[in-house]
């Protein structure tokens, strides 16, 4: 039988109503979750993140990556609203520079390849965000006729 961890707490679900809460299932997850205003032990099978103590979901690395993607897609839009234009005149001006000698070549290619990268990025984003959507639409899969060569 598995061990308790130092993430597992004592108790799990203590209210009010419940002042004792439920002792921990070392097998299970050690996060504390809550569904319907409910307290309790999260019903997953334990084995991710430090002493394997959590749920693939509740890995504390797992949630921190969550939280860069969801940052980076802020991030992402903010300057696909606020920043683009600023971006394409910062390319334009540097053409401009070097016209005036001001400013390498390289430097005017620096500033659009760093356009570029943003603007790749967004679009990746974009496609991935489609294909979520896609997927979330579609009926369950089954086979299609005609991709089999067998
Ligand atoms: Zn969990």
């Amino acid at each position: 039988m598995a061990e308790l961890t130092s993430h597992h707490k004592e108790r799990y679900g203590q209210y009010v109503g419940n002042p004792r809460g439920r002792k921990p299932d070392p097998a299970r997850c050690a996060e504390e979750v809550c569904t319907n205003y409910h307290f309790s032990q999260c019903a997953r099978k334990r084995g991710h993140g430090p002493e394997g103590a959590f749920c693939k979901q509740h890995d504390p690395a797992a949630k921190q990556a969550r939280d860069k993607a969801a940052n980076r897609k802020y991030e992402l839009n903010n300057w696909n609203r606020y920043g683009r234009s600023a971006a394409k005149a910062a390319v334009g001006q540097a053409l401009l520079d070097h016209l005036d000698q001001k400013c390498t070549f390289d430097d005017v290619v620096k500033a659009a390849e760093e356009f570029r990268a943003k603007q790749r990025e967004i679009d990746e984003l974009k496609a991935h965000n489609e294909a979520q959507a896609h997927i979330a639409d579609r009926a369950p899969l089954t086979p299609t006729q005609g991709d089999s060569h067998e």
